[in-house]
């Protein structure tokens, strides 16, 4: 095994459970999507922001269409020598529809290391993505122990992102704007167990990341002179987010979505407010922050 030190790249297999026949969880209505597709958009959506944002990550995953590995073939694939940790992504489901919020599984608490990524993922739920958070939960806990979690041999998560059958939460995990915020928050746990487990590796963002903002709507024609101004980013998506939810309204401003032209995955950008003054953003920011987007930030747009 390679000690830590020498370590140069962290290889991540990113699990959507389930798939082909086996749709897992069923949603209570005929309108949400069954658990396996789900977990596959998370899933994809998590290995994005990671090998987008950081450097020195390999991900690969245990599917990426509607196949079906075997739990065997999956254990087997993380324990084939090629992989540091896995991610297995999933969506709960109960008889009682009353039950929602999140939990991530562990083996026991013995496993030190998937203990301490599973509590960081749970607080990035709780804490900044206002999600109900039921813990980190062992096999002892839930009275059975789950294959995946007993037979990997690296650290092993299982994500159980939100309640398939309660009417709330089955309608947050098929929004688009419900997965791009789940999915930000097990990268932003996954980034954080990173960095204080693998110190010697670097994980800054690869150089062009943030690429040039060009607001179609700033789009110069000749005759029409363009403004510079200040604005808050509320967020950024892979794929465009509706903006007549009731998150985006809470805030209680139009929210301008602009299709940026970028080689980055995220195309687009949701932006709340213009300002001749950073300071005057910078009110608003606070204000948007405390309603729901604790990472809005201000940038000036040319
Ligand atoms: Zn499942």
């Amino acid at each position: 095994m390679t000690v830590l030190a020498e370590k140069t790249q962290v290889s991540i297999l990113v699990d959507a459970g389930h798939g082909g026949k086996d749709p897992g969880h069923l949603p209570h209505n005929s309108s949400g999507l069954q658990e396996k597709v789900l977990a596959l958009e998370i899933a994809m959506k998590v290995g994005n922001y990671l090998t987008t944002y950081l450097s020195n990550v390999n991900i690969e995953y245990t599917r990426v269409d509607d196949s079906y590995p075997t739990l065997d073939q999956r254990v087997d694939q993380a324990n084939s020598g090629q992989f540091d940790l896995m991610l297995s992504i999933h969506i709960n489901g109960s008889p009682r529809s009353e039950v929602y919020g999140t939990e991530t599984l562990i083996h026991n608490y013995d496993s030190k290391q998937s203990f301490s990524w599973a509590k960081l993922i749970e607080q990035q739920f709780k804490k900044r993505a206002g999600r109900k958070s039921r813990g980190v939960k062992t096999s002892a806990d839930l009275g059975h122990s789950l294959q995946i979690l007993k037979f990997t041999k690296i650290p092993t998560v299982i994500v159980e992102c939100g309640f398939i059958t309660n009417i709330n939460e089955a309608a947050y995990l098929n929004s688009i704007y419900g997965q791009e915020i789940i999915a930000s928050a097990i990268f932003r746990a996954t980034r954080e167990y990173l960095q204080s487990t693998y110190k010697s590796i670097d994980f800054s963002p690869p150089p062009a990341v943030e690429p040039t903002l060009e607001p179609e709507s700033a789009v110069s024609s000749e005759e029409e002179e363009v403004e510079s101004y200040y604005t808050v980013q509320i967020m950024a998506s892979i794929d465009p987010v509706n903006l007549d939810i009731p998150q985006f309204k809470k805030l209680d401003k139009p929210v301008n979505r602009v299709e940026v032209e970028t080689t980055s995955l995220y195309k687009y950008k949701y932006y709340v407010g213009s300002f001749a003054s950073k300071k005057e953003a910078k009110t608003l920011q606070k204000e948007i922050q405390e309603n729901g987007f604790a990472d809005a930030f201000v940038t000036y747009i040319k």
